[in-house]
C-alpha cells in the first residue's frame, strides 16, 4: 500500500476517534488518525477527565475537613491550588500517553495536523492528500456562549473554569446541565461562592424531577445559590470582575462561566464539497454511522443524540466494524446512560417518569431510598434514591434514575438489564452483594410491585 494511503482514516483522536481507529486496526485495516491537537481529544485533555480530577479533589477536601464524626480528626486541611492544577495536568497527560501507546501497539499512524475532506472523499492535511478506503469523522464539539456574550478573560467556557490559575472568590455558572452542575458542585466545596443559574424550570433539566429534588436540596445546603427559570442578561465583563443581571437581581462575580451547550466542530471539513449533509445542525447518519456520502462515517458529538464520550466510543466501534465489512449492530441511542458527577452524583438511562407517560406508557414506578440499605448508613449515602420507571404490561424498565455518591457506576447495571430486555420482575430475583449501595437497585425493582423488603 502506498505511503499516503490507508484502508481507514479517522479525523479526530478523541474517545470516538481513537476507539474507532483501534477497532479498525484490530480488524486488520491499515489505519491512520489525524489530530490537530492531542491524542485523547477534548474529553481526555479538556473535559471529562480534568473535570473528574478536580471533582475528586473536592470530595477528598470535604472528607478531610468533615470526618471527625467518623473518628478521623484532621486539622488545617487546606487546598493547594497549584498542586491540584499539576495533578489535573498529569492525569490527562498520562492518559494521553496511554492513547498514543495504544496507537503504536495497534500500528496506527498518528498524523498531526488539521484535516479536511476532499471532494472525492479523501483526506487533506496541509499540502498532503491521503487516500482513504473509508473515512471516519470524529471531530467533536466546541463550547457555545449565550446570545450577546463572548468568551474572554472573565467569561469562561468549561475548560476555562476547570483550569483557572487561582481559586476564585466567586463564580456564577450559567446553565445547570451536567457540566454546569459539576462546576458549581466542585467550586462550592473548594470554598468559592457559587451562583448556579438555569433558564429552564429545573436544574439538570434532562433528569427526572424526583432525582433533581434531592440534588437541589443538597446544593442549597452546601451553599450554592440556585436560580431556575431565570435568564442571565446585561453581561458586562470588566478587567477584574463580571457584572450581570438575572431575573430581578444583579450581581458582580470574579468569573462568569457559561455551560450553555456545544456545537459540532465541522467548519473546516468541507462537508458540502464531499457531499456530507447536515441534519439539525449535526452530521446526518444512518444506523451504521454512514453519512450521505457512503464512504464517510461520522461519530461522537458531531452526530445526533447526547454529547457523551461513551456514546462516541460505541459509535466508533460500529463505524469501524461496518467500514471493515464486519457484521455489526447499530448503537441503541435510547440506552445512552447520562452521568453527572456532582455531589450527590446523578445517573440515568431511558425515560423520566414524565417522558414515559407522555410517550403513552402505562407507567408504574419503584422508588427506594439509599438509606434503606445498610451500606447507605456505612458510607453516609442515605439521602440518595433509585427510581425505576416501568411499563405495567410486561414489567419492561423504560427508565432508571439514581442519585447518590456512586450513581455513575451503579447505572451500568440498569443499562445492561434494559439492553438485555430484563424487566423489574427479573431484576427482583438477582442477588446483589451485601452490604453495598447496589442493593437499593434490587429493592427498587421489588418496590415496583410493592414488596421492597427494607422499606
Ligand atoms: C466539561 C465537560 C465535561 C464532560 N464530562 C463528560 C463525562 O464525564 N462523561 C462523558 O461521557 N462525557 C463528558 N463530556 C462530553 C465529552 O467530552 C464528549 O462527548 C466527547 O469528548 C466527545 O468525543 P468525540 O470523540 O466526539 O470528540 P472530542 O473529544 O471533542 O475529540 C475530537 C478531536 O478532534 C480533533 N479535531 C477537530 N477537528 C479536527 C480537524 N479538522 N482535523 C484534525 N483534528 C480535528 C480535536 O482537536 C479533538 O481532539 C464532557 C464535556 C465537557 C465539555
Amino acid at each position: 500500500m502506498a505511503e499516503n494511503s490507508f484502508d481507514v482514516i479517522v479525523i479526530g483522536g478523541g474517545p470516538g476517534g481513537y476507539v474507532a481507529a483501534i477497532r479498525a486496526a484490530q480488524l486488520g485495516k491499515t489505519t491512520a488518525v489525524v489530530e490537530k491537537d492531542k491524542a485523547g481529544g477534548r474529553c481526555l485533555n479538556y473535559a471529562c477527565i480534568p473535570a473528574k480530577t478536580m471533582l475528586h479533589t473536592a470530595e477528598v477536601f470535604v472528607e478531610a475537613k468533615e470526618s471527625e464524626h467518623l473518628g478521623v480528626k484532621v486539622t488545617g486541611a487546606e487546598l493547594d491550588w497549584d498542586a491540584l492544577g499539576k495533578r489535573r495536568t498529569e492525569v490527562s497527560s498520562g492518559l494521553e500517553g496511554g492513547v498514543a501507546g495504544l496507537f503504536k501497539k495497534n500500528k496506527i499512524e498518528f498524523i498531526e495536523g488539521e484535516a479536511s475532506l476532499t471532494d472525492d472523499g479523501n483526506v487533506k492535511v496541509g499540502d498532503t492528500t491521503y487516500e482513504a478506503g473509508k473515512v471516519i469523522v470524529a471531530t467533536g464539539s466546541v463550547a457555545q456562549a449565550i446570545p450577546g456574550v463572548e468568551f474572554g478573560d472573565r467569561v469562561l467556557d468549561t475548560w476555562g473554569a476547570w483550569s483557572l490559575p487561582e481559586q476564585p472568590k466567586s463564580i456564577a455558572v450559567v446553565g445547570a446541565g451536567a457540566s454546569g452542575a459539576e462546576i458549581a458542585s466542585a467550586y462550592i466545596r473548594f470554598g468559592t461562592e457559587v451562583k448556579l443559574i438555569e433558564m429552564l424550570d429545573q436544574i439538570l433539566p434532562a433528569e427526572d424531577k424526583d432525582v433533581v429534588r434531592v440534588v437541589e436540596r443538597t446544593f442549597k445546603k452546601q451553599g450554592i445559590e440556585v436560580s431556575t427559570g431565570t435568564a442571565v442578561e446585561n453581561v458586562e465583563a470588566g478587567k477584574n470582575s463580571v457584572k450581570f443581571t438575572y431575573g430581578d437581581n444583579s450581581a458582580e462575580v470574579d468569573y462568569l462561566m457559561i455551560a450553555g451547550g456545544r456545537v459540532p466542530d465541522v467548519e473546516v471539513l468541507n462537508l458540502d464539497g464531499a457531499g456530507v449533509k447536515l441534519e439539525d445542525k449535526r452530521i446526518g447518519i444512518d444506523e451504521f454511522q454512514r453519512t450521505s456520502n457512503e464512504k464517510i462515517y461520522a461519530i461522537g458529538d458531531i452526530t445526533r443524540g447526547p454529547a457523551l464520550a461513551h456514546k462516541a466510543m460505541e459509535e466508533g466501534i460500529v463505524a469501524a466494524e461496518h467500514a471493515a465489512g464486519k457484521d455489526t449492530h447499530p448503537v441503541n441511542i435510547d440506552l445512552v446512560p447520562g452521568p453527572t458527577f456532582c455531589h450527590p452524583q446523578v445517573a440515568s438511562v431511558g425515560l423520566t417518569e414524565a417522558q414515559a407517560k407522555e410517550a403513552g406508557h402505562d407507567v408504574k414506578v419503584g422508588k427506594f431510598k439509599l438509606g434503606g440499605v445498610g451500606a447507605g448508613s456505612v458510607y453516609e449515602d442515605r439521602d440518595g434514591m433509585v427510581k425505576l420507571v416501568v411499563d405495567k404490561k410486561y414489567g419492561e424498565i423504560v427508565g432508571a434514575h439514581i442519585v447518590g455518591n456512586r450513581a455513575c457506576d451503579m447505572i451500568a447495571e440498569l443499562v445492561a438489564t434494559m439492553a438485555l430486555e430484563g424487566g423489574n420482575q427479573e431484576l427482583s430475583f438477582i442477588m446483589h452483594p451485601h452490604p453495598t449501595i447496589s442493593e437499593a437497585v434490587l429493592e427498587s425493582a421489588r418496590a415496583v410491585d410493592g414488596w421492597a423488603t427494607h422499606a
